[in-house]
């Protein structure tokens, strides 16, 4: 059976990290809306150029086109057949509505949603020295986790840079948007009986243990 997941958490507590893992040992599909946005960004399209003056101020870009956009992508035949791990959507409860109702209507339950939680000073410790691969979303952090060959990915040799919107004035508001937008999200999905809670300041391999054990229970 294709694994169907939601990561949610604030910026910089794992979700990508952990969303490679799933896809490397599970198969599942990742769905980063932040990266989606990313790549219309870098392609100059027009949702690119609008979704950019949002993120640069580390707010969040309007919940239509952010629908729009994410539920295009989870009606793919790819995604269909090897299941989805959404990662970074959904970011409101508007947006959890407009995706439930759109897996009620392709008869699809959700497996698991995973709530990743760390401590405020542990995300801003993390999100100062991050480093992501333009190209196959891999993470690393300067001090903690740097690549073998400085600026160049271990996967795929592409560029690892720093990302615009990881300044300290954005993270502060890219964590105060959380917790106004996003933490609803959680109460959500625990109402609905799908939620698990991992404590996310550990290991990733830990972090990803905890994950699966919530799958299979
Ligand atoms: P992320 O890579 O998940 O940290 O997302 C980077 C930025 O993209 C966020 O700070 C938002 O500006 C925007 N973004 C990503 N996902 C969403 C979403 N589901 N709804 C609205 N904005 C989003």
């Amino acid at each position: 059976m294709p694994l169907r997941m939601i990561l949610v958490g604030p910026p910089g507590v794992g979700k990508g990290t952990q969303s490679s893992l799933l896809e490397a040992r599970l198969g599942a599909k990742p769905l980063s809306s932040g990266m989606i946005f990313r790549a219309e960004i870098d392609a100059q399209t027009d949702l690119g150029e609008l979704a950019k003056s949002y993120i640069d101020r580390g707010e969040l870009v309007p919940n239509g086109v952010t629908i729009q956009m994410m539920l295009k992508r989870l009606r793919t035949s790819e995604v269909q057949q090897k299941g989805f791990i959404l990662d970074g959507f959904p970011r409101t409860v508007r947006q959890a509505e407009a995706l439930d109702e759109e897996l009620r209507k392709a008869q699809i339950d959700l497996d698991i949603v995973v709530s990743l939680e760390v401590d405020d000073q542990v995300i801003v410790d993390r999100l100062s020295g991050r480093l992501g691969c333009t190209k196959c979303g891999a993470i690393y952090h300067r001090l903690n986790k740097p690549p073998k060959r400085e600026g160049f990915c271990d996967n795929c040799n592409s560029p690892v840079i720093v990302r615009e919107d990881d300044n300290p004035e954005t993270i502060k508001e890219r964590l105060r948007v959380f917790r106004e937008n996003t933490a609803p999200v959680v109460d959500h999905y625990a109402a609905q009986g799908k939620l698990v809670r991992v404590e996310s300041s550990r290991d990733p391999e830990v972090v990803y243990a905890d994950i699966v054990a919530g799958i299979g229970s």
